[in-house]
């Protein structure tokens, strides 16, 4: 038993001639190959579904009409039917008072997602708003999370500088400090620096006077 789904499911405007339907699955062809021998034509889909039957079943392959073997390869694509087909014209799916589109099959095949019929309508129109609009807000959120995680970052960073720069501070102070402390030694030295000056002086001054006792007493000693 073959179970098939294979070929176009639709009303045709004008009657479907009989070469152009399917006889495995009564539809209109659909990627219709042809018998090289009889003739014949099916489905892609259909064909197949009887090939894999007869390997299954350790059958010879042949025509459901007409019982004769279809050897290996006597098959072929036909494009010339497929493009007739497609040219056809039919009724939307939905074809009544809610639509009443006519058109060619390859359009009908697209023809279902703009099929007023298929249009939300009241509470599912409103279900879907209402989905978008949550599902905005579940972006948002998401977007402020990820804005939030990166503030957090920063102040992280921020504060490991606060600290870098309070650290900074702390040895600024303590140089500040040495440097005090070395003002400080400077000072001393340079006080006592002026000390020794003023010893130097007072012992200069002396000397001075000294050499002008010895050069008077030379003086005396020479006359
Ligand atoms: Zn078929
Ligand atoms: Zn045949
Ligand atoms: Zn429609």
């Amino acid at each position: 038993m073959v179970e098939s789904v294979g070929g176009y499911d639709y009303e045709f405007v004008t009657n479907l001639p009989e070469d152009l339907t399917c006889v495995v699955c009564h539809f209109a062809l659909k990627n219709p190959v042809q018998l090289e021998d009889c003739g014949h034509r099916f489905c892609k889909e259909c064909f197949d579904q009887m090939k894999q039957h007869a390997m299954e079943n350790y059958l010879e392959l042949s025509c459901p009409l007409d019982r004769q073997q279809i050897p290996n390869g006597h098959v072929f694509k036909d494009k010339a039917t497929e493009r007739t087909i497609l040219n056809l014209s039919v009724k939307c799916r939905n074809f009544g008072e809610e639509c009443t589109w006519i058109g060619e099959l390859r359009e009908a095949l697209n023809h279902g997602a703009n099929c007023p019929k298929n249009a939300p309508r009241g509470n599912e129109k409103f279900a879907i708003e209402l989905q978008q609009i949550l599902n905005g807000m579940a972006e948002l959120a998401a977007k402020v999370k990820s804005s939030e995680g990166k503030v957090r970052a920063n102040e992280e960073k921020l504060k490991i500088s606060e600290g870098k720069v309070r650290a900074n501070e702390e040895k600024l102070k303590i140089s500040e400090g040495k440097v005090r402390a070395n003002e400080e030694k400077l000072k001393i030295s340079e006080g006592k620096v002026k000390a020794n000056e003023e010893k130097l002086k007072i012992s200069e001054g002396k000397v001075r006077a000294n050499e002008v006792k010895i050069t008077a007493n030379e003086k005396k000693n020479c006359r």
